[in-house]
């Protein structure tokens, strides 16, 4: 091995008879590896490969410092985190998926019709080994949670959406507002307790959540969307992440947050029918 050590920032190449090569060290970055590449007098030529660390590009794209993520988590090896992103597909999620792409995983998407033009992006997801849930077509709390004909019609309405865009129907879905909301109850006293229980009979699992990345509001940025998620990791030992897609800083902040997890341990999944539903239980 001509070349002895190498490291970034300021990595050097050493050749037990030409003594030191860093000079002569060719680097090339490559979309998630840097590499560097030296070859000696003799003609021996080392490759050697180093990945990208996770917080690569953070600073540069936000003049910030990557987040300091300070969590004890014992458990972290392993440990399965679900990624699920409520109300797209939107304008952000191809960006989402060339992400999930880069880094081999898998999330969940719970699926509205809020955005007609970005229908197709279903497809995508679906094909790239993704699961499709049904979240609701239009979110419009007070037309869904009339009554319950009204609520499974705009439900039968999305399913007819992913059946044509897949072409399989989904079995999961995710309450809007979750299962425990209870702006409901302004329309409708006990309809949740009425849907979770049509839900199971109509053969849907039905998702909330054990982690909130706190993007669900009007405020945020990427800082908190990471600080959020992880810190919450700890307490749960499976993690089912509430994310929106139509948040563009929480699809940013994923080219920090997933590199992380993986760094970390963490094994990111889509959720299947037997999954950990994280249930919060109904309050209307
Ligand atoms: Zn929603």
């Amino acid at each position: 091995m001509p070349w002895q050590e190498y490291k970034e920032e300021g990595f050097s190449a050493a050749d037990d008879r030409d003594g030191d090569l860093t000079d002569q060290v060719e680097r090339t970055v490559l979309e998630d590896r840097i590499c560097y590449q030296v070859t000696d007098k003799a003609g021996n030529q080392t490759v050697i490969y180093r990945d990208i660390p996770f917080d690569t590009g953070y600073k540069e794209a936000t003049g910030k410092d990557f987040p300091e993520i300070d969590i004890d988590d014992p458990n972290a090896d392993g440990k399965i985190v679900y990624l699920t992103f409520d109300d797209g597909p939107g304008p952000y999620t191809q960006e989402l998926l060339d992400t999930l792409d880069r880094y081999g995983v898998q999330v969940t998407f719970f699926v509205t019709g809020s955005f007609p033009a970005y229908e197709d992006m279903i497809k995508k997801e679906d094909a790239a080994g993704n699961s499709i849930g049904i979240h609701t077509l239009t979110h419009d709390f007070e037309r869904i949670y009339s009554d319950d004909k009204a609520f499974w019609k705009d439900i039968d309405q999305m399913q007819a959406i992913v059946q044509k865009q897949t072409g399989h129907t989904t079995n999961l879905m995710r309450f809007a507002g979750g299962s425990s909301n209870t702006i409901s109850a302004n329309y409708t006293p006990g309809i949740m307790t009425l849907l979770t229980e049509q839900a199971a009979q109509k053969g849907f699992q039905y998702f909330d959540w054990n982690i909130s990345s706190g993007d669900g509001g009007t405020e945020g940025d990427m800082e908190m969307v990471i600080t959020r998620i992880t810190s919450q990791l700890p307490n749960q030992d499976t993690c089912v992440v509430l994310c929106h897609d139509t948040k563009e800083y929480t699809v940013k902040a994923m080219k920090y947050l997933i590199p992380w997890l993986l760094d970390h341990g963490y094994s990111i999944r889509p959720l299947q029918l037997d999954s950990e539903p994280a249930h919060h239980g109904v309050q209307n």
